[in-house]
């Protein structure tokens, strides 16, 4: 048996495990790559990859580093099953249509030029239709049930405590009457993430593939970040300005809200009225409140007593343009979550252009922030930046709420990898850059004595 890793290999994208048995191939994940240019070429065509056949897929998670290469396997021809978690499946389709909807503005943007010239125009790679295809493949597998996903290859999924329907996924393939256990972790989220549970790990393997994004460096405690939120709120109740969240619609948003609930609740923060202004983020929040089972247990019992609502009847929803607009005349202090997450675009643009000069004005970044990207230079201070071809003056509060991550730390990477490590795997890092899986390797080393694998794009493990 061999696993071949066609990405997130010295890399944090592109994910795809591709598992060959003599009975059965099946892909784990099959995201997109969205960092390194040159690897971008993966994302639009199948031929690079060596895929001999391909019985079945199955996904950790819905986010499109792990599943934005699925539309290319419809397009070739595949009409096998997708396995997913139900939650998964409802997150993916958000996903993957919302990307289609991207990539339709962003080719019509990059044609413009050509258009005119009458050069040849570059086509979409993939758009609704492929979607509704790759949607149509979807069958849902519960977790901690083992489930026949190809001959030869049983799964049984566990929590992985990254974003709601996420997996870790433990594979009992039986080969020539040899019978091995490979594990790929998936993203493994931190212990205290919101919502969802903590991760579930495994306890024996003989091959294991672990992330390893933050292997390097431990996050800063959810408290101090907490604490960061609520003294973000408490200067902006004072100048009686609007909060402005650039918002990552799905997982973060979510999260934001149940701490702005929480801290409602429990007075710990200034009550102030909170406008979700994200489609994206509203359906997210949806989906989140059809899956109450996969709720923690601080969660299910704030649900249960009504301090956060299924029907977000507790925010103040922006579906239309006409909604978000209305918002230029809402009155401080209060709260505007708007898409998107690096301010490159969405809804937190037009917000930012009527607020950014506006010195009772605060922005709150809680997320990462490209180079290059409009949040990135407020973080970095410019006095001014441009807005739709406008020049914008800030003089707004630019606020770091930085210490909030759907990827566990150091230690939780430790702790997951601890429950399997007595059992000796072939650990192979992966979903990690250089940065990340090189220290962690050396702890393991000295720690377990296992030498971890650190493997490239193409590379595969037998075993
Ligand atoms: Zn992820």
């Amino acid at each position: 048996m061999k696993v071949t890793l066609f990405g997130a290999a010295g890399d944090v994208t592109g994910s795809a495990y591709y598992v060959q048995i003599a009975s059965a191939s099946v892909l784990v994940d099959f995201g997109s790559f969205q960092g390194r240019k040159e690897m971008q070429i993966h994302n639009e065509t199948l031929t690079t990859l060596d895929l001999k056949k391909l019985d079945a897929v199955i996904l950790t998670h819905a986010h499109l580093d792990h599943t934005g290469r699925l539309p290319l396997l419809v397009k070739s021809g595949y009409k096998g099953p997708v396995y997913a978690t139900k939650a998964t499946i409802d997150v993916a389709g958000l996903i993957l249509m919302d990307s289609a909807k991207i990539q339709g503005y962003e080719i019509k943007r990059k044609n413009k030029k050509p258009e005119k010239a009458g050069q040849p125009l570059l086509k979409q790679i993939y758009g609704e239709e492929e979607i509704k295809k790759v949607m149509s493949l979807f069958i849902p597998v519960p977790y901690n049930t083992p489930y026949e996903i190809a001959e030869g290859c049983f799964v049984r999924l566990h929590e992985s405590g990254h974003l709601l329907g996420s997996a870790s996924i433990e594979m009992d393939i039986e080969e020539n009457g040899n019978k091995k256990i490979i594990v790929f972790s998936g993203d493994i989220g931190p212990d205290d993430t919101a919502i969802v549970k903590n991760p579930d790990p495994f306890s024996s393997a003989d091959l294991v593939f672990l992330e390893s994004t933050y292997g390097d460096h431990n996050h800063k405690p959810l408290e101090e970040t907490l604490l960061e939120g609520k003294e973000i709120i408490d200067r902006a109740s004072v100048k009686k300005g609007k909060i402005l969240v650039p918002a990552f619609a799905i997982g973060r948003s979510q999260q934001l809200l149940y701490y702005l609930a929480r801290g409602f609740h429990r007075k710990t923060l200034n009550k102030i009225p909170v406008y979700l202004d994200s489609p994206m983020a509203i359906k997210a929040t949806k989906v989140y409140a059809g899956h109450k089972e996969l709720y923690d247990d601080e969660a299910a019992e704030l649900y249960r007593t009504g301090v956060i609502k299924s029907d977000l009847s507790g925010i103040h929803i922006s579906e239309s343009a006409e909604d978000s607009i209305a918002l230029n005349n809402a009155e401080g202090p209060c709260m505007i979550i708007a898409g998107g997450g690096m301010c490159n675009a969405g809804r937190i643009l037009h917000h930012l252009k009527h607020n950014l000069y506006k010195p009772e004005t605060t922005v709150m970044i809680t997320g990462y922030q490209g180079t290059g990207s409009l949040g990135r230079k407020l973080l970095e201070g410019s006095k001014k930046v441009k807005i739709f071809g406008e020049e914008v003056v800030v003089r707004a509060d630019i606020a770091h709420m930085g210490g909030l991550s759907a990827h566990a730390d150091q230690s939780g990477l430790l702790k997951w990898f601890d429950a399997v490590s007595d059992s000796k795997p072939v650990l192979v890092l992966s979903h990690g850059e250089d940065k990340g899986r090189k220290p962690l390797a050396e702890i393991i080393k000295k720690k377990y004595n296992i030498k971890a694998v650190l493997p490239e794009y193409g590379e595969t493990i037998m075993l």
